[in-house]
Formats: structure tokens, sequence, C-alpha cells
């Protein structure tokens, strides 16, 4: 079996498209359609043919190409079933457990709400990536437009039951912006000290900061950390519930 082929290329203000190739089948998906252009042209520089769309949820960053992709290319629709309704020209619709395949790869499906009531995130476990749209960001987390604390944390944890070393695709470059929240609530974590230089290096050469891993994330990202004893100190919760700890931390970087 050939390797399962990423590539990665920015589109609209800060979004990241993704296409996803499995040479021996030569079935290509695209996640998410943040943008029609940059995926044409991603799709014709490299010979692929579109074959799916996998969306994570309904925004129109996500999904605002949806309808000119299919009509261009004849391409299936897979989206999240519990936003049937908001996903334009779904053909398909998949939920926590489900299985959706790109040839002889299988991506599982998760339930993730929180960001929106029907975010889905596809994490194939052969290939050792996940793409988790609006849900987890590098060292940041989706805004609760549509769901409470509580859903985005138990959200969060199945993604957190993932191998340390999954790469981690996220749909924005948000990361520098979450740097400067992290460190207000977790200034002397030593790891993220370090990402942070790293992060500023990388984005002053023009180099894109996603993919993440999940280890790195689990000891840097202050969504994924509300059991940390430094962090539950700053923000005056110390012994306090986990889901309490995020739900105050994200209420923080909303007034970041
Ligand atoms: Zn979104
Ligand atoms: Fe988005």
């Amino acid at each position: 079996m050939s390797r399962l082929e990423v590539h990665q290329f920015p589109c609209l203000s800060d979004n990241y498209g993704y296409l996803v190739h499995d040479p021996d089948s030569g079935l290509t998906a695209t996640i998410d359609t943040p943008e029609v252009e940059p995926i044409h042209a991603a799709l014709d520089a490299r010979g692929w043919k579109l074959n799916f769309i996998f969306n994570t949820h309904h925004h129109d960053d996500h999904a605002g190409g949806n309808l000119e992709l299919k009509s261009q290319t004849g391409c299936q629709i897979i989206g999240p079933a519990a936003d049937a309704d908001r996903i334009p020209g779904i053909d398909r619709v998949v939920g926590e457990g489900d299985s959706v395949t790109l040839g002889a790869w299988a991506f599982t499906v998760h339930d993730t709400p929180g960001h929106t009531r029907g975010h889905i995130v596809y994490h194939c476990p052969q290939a050792g990536i996940g793409f988790v749209g609006d849900t987890l960001f590098a060292l940041g987390c989706g805004r609760l437009f549509e769901g409470t604390p509580q859903q985005m944390w138990t959200s969060l944890q199945k993604i957190l039951s993932w191998p340390n070393e999954t790469l981690i695709y996220c749909a924005h470059e948000y990361t520098q912006a979450n740097a400067r929240f992290a460190l207000s609530v977790e200034p002397d974590n030593a790891d993220l000290l370090s990402r942070n230089d790293d992060i500023d290096a990388a984005r002053q050469r023009g180099e894109p900061t996603v993919p993440t891993t999940l280890g790195l994330e689990k000891r840097t990202n202050p969504f994924l950390r509300p059991d940390s004893p430094h962090l539950q100190e700053t923000i005056g919760l110390s012994g306090h519930p986990l889901v309490e700890v995020f739900a105050r931390t994200r209420e923080l970087k909303d007034q970041f």
C-alpha cells in the first residue's frame, strides 16, 4: 500500500485547504471547500481528479465551495448527519463511529459538537492523521458558537484519545495569536515558551505552523490542559472540575 498523500495550501485569509490522495486507487478528497480556485489549482498541479468532499461543518469557509465543486467535478459530498440541512449538496450523512474510505484507507468519524452543533472530525489511524476542522487548533480550540463548554470538552476528549504522534490538521492558521493567550494562562510552561519561539520563527519564514501533533498539543495547548495545576492556579480555579477550568479558559480567550 502506497503512502496516503496530504497536500496543504492556503485559502481565504487564514484557512488551510487539504487534498488527500490515495495513489493506489487514484482517489482524491478535499477536506472542506474553503475556496474553489485554490482547490482547482492544487488538483490541476498534481493531475488529480476530485472524487469526494469530506465536510467538517457548515460554516461558509468550510462548505462554501461545495455546490460549485460538485457541479464541476461530480464529486460526492460527505458531511455531518447532525447538520445535514446546512451542508450544501450533501450526498451521504455520517456520525460518531462511521467509517469513510478513500481507497483502502479508512477514516473514523467522530461527532465533536461545540463550535457548531453538527461538527465532525475525520481520523485515519492507519495513516496517523486527523482532520479536525474548527474543533481543535494549534494552541487553541474553536469558539463555542452553538455548543456548551461541556459538549466541547467531551468532543476534545475524543481527540485526546488518539495516539500522541497523530498529525493534527486544523483548518486555520491562528497559532501566533493563540500562543499569546496560552502564555497568559501558563506563563511558566517551558514547552510552551520554546514552542512560542518556534512559531515566531516559522511565521517569520512564511511557513505554516500546521500540522501539529497531538503530543505537542497535550504539552502546550491550554484547552487540552485543564488538569494543569499551573493553569488552574493562574486562572484561580485550583482543584475545580476539569470542565469548569476548560469553560473559564474558553471565556478568558474570548475576552483576550
Ligand atoms: Zn467554523
Ligand atoms: Fe473556520
